[in-house]
């Protein structure tokens, strides 16, 4: 079973960490790949390029069992669609079970993706949720959680993809914005990330301004 947490990642930071750890443990999956995106879709496009942000990745995760980086959207250029990144996970891993992971928030739009529906013929979907939250209110998004809830991990575990499976995790408020903030302004992000992030932010001085 392999998780998808895709983003930005300009930094990454323990908000991150910890939900991919928690889903991860949660949901019972055999590792999570972090996928930087190469050129935003819906936001703004990052500050530092894609080899640094695959850099800070790679510090942060290092030594963790299950996490690895994974930078095919850095190398196919162009626009990072979550559903071409998909298909290619897809080529690579034939029936396994993909399961991408999504915060509450951004499922909230999610009818609103690139092609939603070819997503849920790709992979399943792991929404990450703060427990107690689960305001899912578009009649449209009611009838595809109706449709397609798995109630058990058990379901995305046997199924290769088309379920959604809601995930409760400890949800940190740590933003990537407020992170390049502060550090622009000369102030310390020390233990909103790991060290080794730290680190590699110093030592190539991203984010001073
Ligand atoms: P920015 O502040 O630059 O928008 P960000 O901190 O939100 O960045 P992204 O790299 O854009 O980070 O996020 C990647 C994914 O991680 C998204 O799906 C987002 O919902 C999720 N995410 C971001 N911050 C947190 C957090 N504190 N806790 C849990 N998930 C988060």
């Amino acid at each position: 079973m392999i998780g998808i947490f895709g983003g930005t990642f300009d930094p990454i930071h323990y908000g991150h960490l910890r939900t991919a750890l928690e889903v991860m443990q949660g949901a019972g999956l055999d590792e999570v790949r972090f996928i930087p995106l190469h050129q935003a879709v819906h936001r703004e496009q990052p500050v530092v390029g894609g080899r640094s942000r695959l850099q800070m990745i790679r510090a942060a995760i290092r030594g963790q069992p299950g996490f690895v980086a994974d930078d095919r959207e850095l190398r196919r250029q162009g626009e990072s669609y979550t559903v071409d990144t998909l298909g290619s996970l897809r080529a690579e891993f034939g029936d396994r079970s993909i399961c991408l992971i999504v915060g509450g928030d951004a499922f909230r739009e999610f009818l609103t993706w690139h092609r939603p529906l070819e997503i849920l013929d790709l992979a399943n979907l792991i929404v990450m949720q703060r427990p107690g939250h689960s305001d899912f209110s578009d009649p449209s998004l009611q009838a595809l959680i109706s449709e397609r809830k798995a109630e058990h991990s058990e379901l995305i575990r046997q199924q290769p993809a088309g379920r959604i499976f809601f995930q409760p995790v400890t949800q940190l408020e740590i933003s990537a914005t407020r992170i390049r903030a502060m550090v622009a302004a000369g102030a310390s992000a020390r233990y909103l990330m790991p060290e080794a992030v730290l680190r590699v932010i110093q030592k190539n001085n991203h984010y001073s301004g």
